[in-house]
């Protein structure tokens, strides 16, 4: 394989990258996590001592943007969005960070192919 077509076969990986970020839906960065409770109700389950059993799960959800950390909790019924949303922004790291690597091996590639070029 030249470097010409070296360097459109990664130019056509790029396109199909974008594509496929174009169809993401809605996404999030984050983590959930699961919290149990005890409560403040006298006699609870949640202070037997035999067979303590804590409230929960409740689910909480961790993220970072901008420097900032934030944390918020998760009803149920919303836990299938997060998640998809979730595993959306995943997808979309893994998708830009393949976008970046593909371009810095076109980069290196056009620089070799000049030096070649001269080189003749
Ligand atoms: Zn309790």
């Amino acid at each position: 394989m030249n470097a010409t077509s070296a360097i459109q076969a990664l130019e056509e990986r790029i396109q199909r990258i974008k594509a496929e970020l174009a169809s993401l839906g809605d996404l999030r960065p984050g983590s959930l996590s699961q919290q149990y409770n005890v409560c403040g109700k006298a006699g609870c389950r949640c202070k037997d001592p035999q067979n303590p059993q804590r409230h929960g799960p409740y689910y909480q959800l961790s993220w970072v943007h901008r420097g900032q950390s934030t944390t918020q909790f998760i009803r149920r019924p919303f836990l299938p969005q997060v998640r998809t949303e979730l595993a959306t922004y995943n997808k979309f790291r893994k998708l830009t960070d393949q976008w970046v690597n593909l371009s810095l091996r076109i980069a290196q590639a056009k620089l070799l192919a000049a030096r070649k070029a001269r080189a003749k």
